[in-house]
């Protein structure tokens, strides 16, 4: 395996370097790269696909739903800059790989799911890699989770057609959200929301990307 998690990381690390004009750096923080070395992506793909687990590419999970490229993981990831004390809400838990990347950086990730037996999938295998700081709740992420709020850090892994007003309010004076914004299977972009201290924010276009909807009321 550590073979193939190698191939993954010089993956990940070519497709930075070839986007760094949109991203805006040529490296991503080391600490992220040694949680993507560290954490089995095979161990969260159906059986069928875990040849392909450390391919630097989507995989389909059930439900119509896809785990992320590890290079828009490990982007996502860098842009939230977490630090070991934050707290985080991740709407999107999907197969709970973003999930645990998040926890093995930060206190304690809370993540939302809208279909319940991908939560309670990500939920049991979650336990059993033996996370303690990972709580996951089935929800609508367009309301976000107001009793743990607020949060240093969001992070959404499905593109919304606005950024959610509940979103922005749970997130900290001085947090990041990194959020893919547009229409289903349209044009999209990874954007990245900061909050001053005063409040204030400040949005960033990172880059175009390929997400599954995050679902609104009206398709549940
Ligand atoms: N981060 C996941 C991939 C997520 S795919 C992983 O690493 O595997 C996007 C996920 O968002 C899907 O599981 C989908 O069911 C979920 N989703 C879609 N709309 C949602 C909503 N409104 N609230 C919460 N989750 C939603």
């Amino acid at each position: 395996m550590s073979k193939n998690i190698d191939r993954m990381i010089a993956d990940i690390e070519q497709e930075v370097a070839y986007t760094r004009h949109l991203i805006g750096r040529t490296k991503l923080a080391p600490k992220v790269m040694k949680v993507m070395a560290s954490v089995p992506r095979d161990q969260f793909v159906p059986t069928a696909l875990k040849p392909f687990a450390f391919n630097n590419g989507a995989l389909s999970v059930g439900y119509g739903q896809t785990i992320s490229q590890p290079y828009i993981v490990a982007l996502m990831t860098d842009l939230l800059q977490l630090e070991a004390h934050h707290r985080v809400l991740e709407i999107g838990t999907g197969t709970g790989y973003q999930t645990a990347i998040l926890a093995e950086l930060a206190a304690q990730v809370y993540s939302m799911e809208l279909i319940p037996e991908l939560s309670e999938a990500a939920d049991q295998r979650l336990q059993k890699m033996g996370y303690t700081n990972i709580i996951t709740c089935v929800g609508n992420g367009y309301q976000g989770w107001q009793e743990h709020a607020p949060y240093d850090a969001i992070m959404v892994t499905a593109a919304a057609a606005f950024i959610p007003p509940a979103l922005i309010e749970q997130l900290k004076a001085g947090g990041k959200m990194a959020i893919p914004v547009g229409e289903p299977h349209r044009h999209q972009e990874l954007m990245l929301l900061e909050k001053d201290q005063q409040g204030a924010q400040q949005l960033q276009k990172i880059l175009d990307v390929a997400f599954v909807p995050l679902k609104q009321a009206e398709d549940i």
